[in-house]
C-alpha cells in the first residue's frame, strides 16, 4: 500500500458537473492507481479569456495555478468548461507542462461526436477521463507515442480521441510504472494497469 495519501488533486474551475469530476478521478485511481481527491471549485477562470479568439488560454491558468500551491498534492487537473487553446494550437483538448504538476481538461468540445451529433453524458465523461489521463501521463514525463493503440498517442479532434484507448502501451506502461516507483509513489508490491 502506499503510504502517500491525497496524490492527485482534481479542482473544477468555476461551475462543472460533479459526475465529471467523480468519473475523472475514478479513473485516475482505476488506472494508474494512484490516490485522488476532488477539491472544492476555483473561479471561473475570467482572467485567461482571450477577447480575439473568444477561448481561454491554457498557458495563463496554468501560470496563475503556479501561484496557488496546492501543497498537498503532488499533480493538480483543473477540469473547466471553456474552449481552451495554446498559440500553436487552434483548440486543446486539454494541456499539461511536461514532468510539471498541473494541467487542464477542458470538456468544451467532449460533446459533439465527429458527424457533428451530440454525445451521451456517459461518452462525455469517458473522453474527459481519457484526456486526463493522458495529461497526467504528461506531468509524469510521459512524451506523445507512436503507436495508436496507446493513451499517450496525439489526439487532434475529437475521432482521435474516440480511436485512442484508455489504457497505455507496454513501453509508456512501464515508463510510468518505473517512474512512478522511482518517486515513491507506489510500492513494487501494488498492482500496475
Ligand atoms: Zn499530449
Ligand atoms: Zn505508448
Amino acid at each position: 500500500m502506499s503510504s502517500k495519501k491525497r496524490l492527485v488533486g482534481v479542482v473544477p474551475l468555476g461551475e462543472v458537473p460533479e459526475i465529471a469530476l467523480k468519473v475523472i478521478a475514478a479513473h485516475i485511481s482505476g488506472y494508474f492507481n494512484l490516490s485522488v481527491q476532488i477539491l472544492p471549485p476555483l473561479e471561473h477562470p475570467e482572467y485567461a479569456l482571450d477577447e480575439r479568439r473568444f477561448q481561454y488560454n491554457a498557458g495563463i491558468i496554468l501560470k496563475a495555478f503556479e501561484s496557488m500551491r496546492f501543497k498537498d498534492y503532488d499533480k493538480v487537473i483543473g477540469v473547466l468548461n471553456p474552449d481552451l487553446f495554446i498559440p500553436i494550437f487552434t483548440h486543446v483538448f486539454g494541456e499539461a507542462k511536461q514532468g510539471g504538476k498541473f494541467a487542464l481538461v477542458s470538456l468544451f468540445r467532449l460533446g459533439k461526436n465527429p458527424d457533428g451529433s451530440s454525445s451521451p453524458s456517459s461518452l462525455i465523461f469517458e473522453r474527459a477521463a481519457k484526456v486526463a489521463l493522458h495529461e497526467l501521463g504528461h506531468l509524469f514525463n510521459l512524451l506523445h507515442c507512436r503507436e495508436k493503440r496507446c493513451l499517450m498517442h496525439f489526439s487532434g479532434d475529437i475521432q482521435d480521441l474516440d480511436e485512442t484507448p484508455i489504457y497505455l502501451c507496454r513501453y509508456c506502461s512501464t515508463f510510468l510504472k518505473d517512474r512512478l516507483l522511482r518517486l515513491n509513489l507506489i510500492s513494487s508490491k501494488e498492482r500496475f494497469r
